[in-house]
Parts: structure tokens; sequence; C-alpha cells
């Protein structure tokens, strides 16, 4: 054996044993990675009978070995590159359907039939022979016609594969760069080596594929345990987009819609493949009978907003999609926030008015009240606060029940609303004590007002299981006008010094608040 054999021997050895290695490594470790392990375990194994069945074939004496190692080979060799590329497009998140995978491994299946059966048609070989000059293990071949379909089938799921890889570079985030670079000088050396052999510029009677495997190998190894390819890898982006929550409208620079998931399909249900390319102010409008809410060309980098489709609330985020500086698009993401804002209106609900009347509450009030007496000030007319409490309340609680208690409450609450007029606010002071705020309201005009709701409480009786229940209540009434300098809670201190003036003076009555009270007092 010359120098040169023993050289290629051992380089293709060592690629064989190299991807033994890495399929043993992988083997073991499969329960550590995810299901594209499975294809990558395969493609090592093909490429690693194909490296076996080469060193063999090149320790060959005689013509049958030769061919008996050449169709070893060929239970490998076909089968990778497809293999390959099945897995690369596992990797970048292909959907591998079972006719997919099928139909890619039909033409190896076929070629080492052809291999297997050359002797009855020549297909692959036309002549396959000890090489007349150097002898065995070199060997002289007149390719057929199968071997160039071959040829350009495996070339191409090999080129398929690097080009695939090469257009996922740009949208790789840097963490996935090496794994991604990995892949492809995998592939790459391959498709140049065979490329090489094709065109005839390759030592004579020898194949350098499996010569250039073991770096792709070393590179996979290297990946996977670098870098940890199968484990963590930017594949399944189809799955992951299309099993997320939010839905997701990706716009180009130009704002035409390029692509959507699943989720957003089923928020617009007439959003379908015929929209993409389109301007998406077109496509929303025709989704939703309006424009878009946001305006895209205004966007710095996100913003927030919502809007209602259906039933459902949604709130929206845009991010722009950004490549090294250079705006390259957009993506709109939408979330269902309805049950959150269902919540929050119910919250918010809850904290502003009174469970049980359902007017305002105390909060509610003084916020609102406080607003308005502001206003007053700035324009110098009057503020009225009318407080009033229902009288003898423990005694209709004892007499007819606290649960009849609480609708009487219910239904003075239910007058005083239907008399309120403008700019008059109404709350549930506390207890059974309520409370008005009437924004531009004299003194007199206060009083009027309080002296109507006392008739209306008087004269209309809580009806309940046939029987009525009236209440009277007693009212306390005090003014400020823009000019004073008075608190809402002064106001509300001398509104309960009156209605404790009516109290005293029989109840059933209105008092407001003078001086000569609080001198009393
Ligand atoms: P007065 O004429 O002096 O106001 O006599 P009153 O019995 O109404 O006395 P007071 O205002 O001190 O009593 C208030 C009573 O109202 C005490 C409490 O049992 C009752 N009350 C307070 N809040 C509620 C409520 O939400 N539901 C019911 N049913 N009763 C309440
Ligand atoms: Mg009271
Ligand atoms: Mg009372």
């Amino acid at each position: 054996m010359d120098s040169k054999l023993a050289a290629y021997i051992t380089l293709v050895c060592t690629s064989a044993v190299l991807n033994l290695s890495i399929l043993v490594y992988t083997y073991l470790r499969r329960h550590h990675y995810t299901n594209i392990a499975n294809l990558f375990m395969w493609n090592t194994f093909t490429s690693m009978i194909y490296c076996f069945g080469y060193a063999f074939s090149l320790t060959s004496t005689s013509l049958e070995q030769l061919r008996f190692w050449n169709i070893v080979q060929y239970t490998g060799m076909p089968f990778f590159p497809p293999l390959g590329l099945l897995f690369v497009m596992q990797y970048l998140g292909y959907k591998l359907t079972r006719k997919r995978i099928i139909a890619l491994l039909i033409m190896p299946c076929l070629t080492l039939l052809i291999n297997v059966t050359n002797e009855s048609h020549h297909m692959l070989y036309r002549i396959y022979d000890i090489h007349s000059v150097l002898g065995a293990p070199y060997s002289e071949i007149k390719y057929g016609v199968w071997f160039v379909v071959h040829n350009i089938y495996i070339f191409s799921c090999m080129f398929a594969a690097f080009l695939l890889l090469l257009s996922r570079w740009k949208e790789t985030v840097s963490v996935y760069r090496p794994q991604l670079f990995a892949l492809i000088c995998g592939q790459l050396l391959p498709v140049v080596s065979a490329f090489l052999l094709f065109i005839g510029v390759t030592p004579d009677g020898i194949d350098p594929v499996p010569m250039v495997i073991w770096f792709s190998s070393a590179l996979y190894l290297w990946s996977i345990t670098s870098s940890r390819m199968l484990s963590i890898m930017p594949i399944a982006k189809e799955t992951i987009f299309n099993n997320m929550n939010d839905g997701v409208i990706v716009l180009n620079d130009t704002y035409q819609l390029i692509e959507y998931n699943q989720a957003c399909k089923n928020m617009f249900s007439e959003l379908d493949r015929s929209t993409i390319g389109q301007p998406f102010d077109q496509v929303w409008y025709m989704l939703t009978g309006q424009s878009f809410p946001v305006q895209l060309d205004t966007i710095s980098n996100k913003l927030n907003d919502t809007i209602h489709q259906a039933d459902y609330i949604y709130q929206i985020r845009i991010s722009m999609l950004q490549q090294s500086n250079n705006r390259s698009g957009l993506l709109i993401i939408f979330t269902d926030i309805t049950e959150l804002h269902t919540l929050q209106q119910k919250l918010e609900h809850q904290a502003y008015y009174d469970e049980l009347t359902q007017i305002y509450n105390r909060r509610a009030f003084f916020q609102q009240s406080e607003q308005s007496l502001m206003k007053v000030k700035d324009t110098l007319s009057s503020f009225t606060i009318i407080l009033f409490d229902i009288d003898f309340f423990k005694k209709v609680n004892d007499t007819y029940g606290h649960q009849t208690g609480d609708q009487i409450l219910v239904h003075v609450a239910q007058i005083c609303t239907a008399e309120l007029g403008e700019h008059m606010l109404f709350a549930r002071y506390g207890g059974e004590e309520f409370v008005l705020a009437l924004t531009g309201y004299t003194l007199v005009e206060g009083e009027n007002f309080a002296n109507h709701l006392r008739l209306c409480i008087e004269q209309k009786p809580l009806v309940e299981n046939d029987r009525f229940v009236s209440v009277t209540s007693s009212f306390g009434v005090s003014v400020t006008t823009g000019a004073m300098e008075e608190t809402i809670y002064q106001l509300l201190q001398k509104a309960d010094e009156a209605l404790y003036a009516a109290k005293r003076a029989g109840r059933n009555q209105v008092q407001v608040f003078t001086e000569k009270q609080e001198f009393v007092e």
C-alpha cells in the first residue's frame, strides 16, 4: 500500500470514526435533546456508513470487493444529503410531514436499487472496473445516466440546505449564529467537494467527499458541545409563532403585511393568505371597517393602545424590527386583555360606587366635589352642600328587619337620583346619611331642593310585601361662594351642624347653617 493511499484511508477512517463517536454521543444523550436529534442521528449514521464503506473499498484487492464496498457505500451516501436537508428544515422550523420525508427519500432508495442491479442495465455505471494503470483499489468508471441524475439530486439537497441556512443568517440572533455558522460550513464543504468530483478536478479514482465529511462532523460536534445545538436552537420559530397566545402581524418597511400567526387569524377571522403583500391599512379596513388606531410612521419604538373587536379588547403593542440600525419592518402584537379590562372596570366601579345603593361612595364624592369647588372658585359662583340623614332608622331596622332597612336605603337613593338636576352630585356619605353637592346653586336654591327631596322621600313609601314602609329625613344645608376660601370639609361640618339642628328641632325638616347656630352650639 503506498503512502498516498494510506493517507486517504486514514482521512476517510477519521471521518467514519468521528461520525460514529458523534452518533454514540448523541444517542446516549438523546433524552436531553429535542426531536431533531433523531434526524441528526440518521444523517450521521448514513454518512458514517458512507465513510466506512469507502474506507473498506480502498482496501479492496479485487473487482468483486470493490463492487461490494461500493454498494455498502450506497446504503449511506445517497441518503445523507436528503437527511441533512430534512434536519436543516426541522432545525429552521419547517413542518416535516410524512409526505415530505418520503418524497425526499425516494430518490436515494432508487439509486441504491439501481446500483445493486447495475449489471443488468448499466444506468449508474456504464463501466466499473479496476483502474488500468493504478490497479486496485482505484477504480475506472464511466458514468451512466442515473449517476448524473443522482449527483444532481444530492448536490441540490446539500445546496438547498446550505441556502436555507444562509437565508436565516440575518434574522438569527447572535447567540445562535455560531450554530448556524457550523451548520452552513458543514453543509457547504461536501457540496464543494461533490462539485469538484463532478467536474473531474479531484485525484483520479478518488471520492473526496468522505475525506471532508470528518470536518463537517467536527463542526457539528463542536456545535453540540459548545453551543448545545440540539437542546437550544432557533428552530420551531414557526411553531412558537403559531402557538403564541398573542396575535402577531409582521409588516415590511413599506407597511405591507408579510406574515401573521394563528392567534391573529383567530382574532380576525377574515385574515387569510390573500392579504399577504397588501398594504396594512387596507387589510385593517377590510378586517375591522375602521382605520388602524395607531399612526405607524410616527412610532419611535413601541406604543400602547387598545382596540375593541367583536366582544374582545386587545392591547396593541408595536415594535420595530431592526436589522443593524436599518428599520426593516414592524411587529404588531395583539394581546387579549378582555378579562383584565373587565376586572379593571369592576375594581374601578367598586372603588367609586356604593355596593348597596349603586350611587357614588364617599371617596368619589370627595374627589368630584373638590374639583367642582375649584371651578366655583374660578367663576365666583356659589356651591351648596346638602347632608341628610334618615330619621329613626334604628327603629326601622328594629321594626322591619335589617334587610328591609337596606331596601329603604336603596329606595331613598333611587328617589333622590330621579330628582337630580344638572351639576348635582349625589353620594352615600355613610350609614343612612347621604350628601349632595350642588355646583352653581345658592343657599335658597339648595334649601328649596332639600325640601323638595324631603317631601319626595316622605311621600313615596317603600312598597314591600303589600305593606308600606315610609321614612322621613332631616336635612342640613351649607353654602359657600367662590370668593370664600372654604374647603369641602368645612362645608360638610357646617351642613352637619345644620342637620343636627334639624334633628333637634323635631326631624323631617331642612335647616340651613347660619353663624348664629355655630355660636349657639
Ligand atoms: P336619628 O333620627 O337621630 O338619625 O336616629 P337613627 O336611628 O337614624 O340614628 P342613627 O343615625 O345614629 O342610626 C343609624 C342606624 O342606621 C344605625 C345602623 O344600624 C343603621 N344603619 C347604618 N347603615 C346601615 C345599612 O347599611 N343598612 C341598614 N339596614 N342599616 C344601617
Ligand atoms: Mg345617622
Ligand atoms: Mg338617622
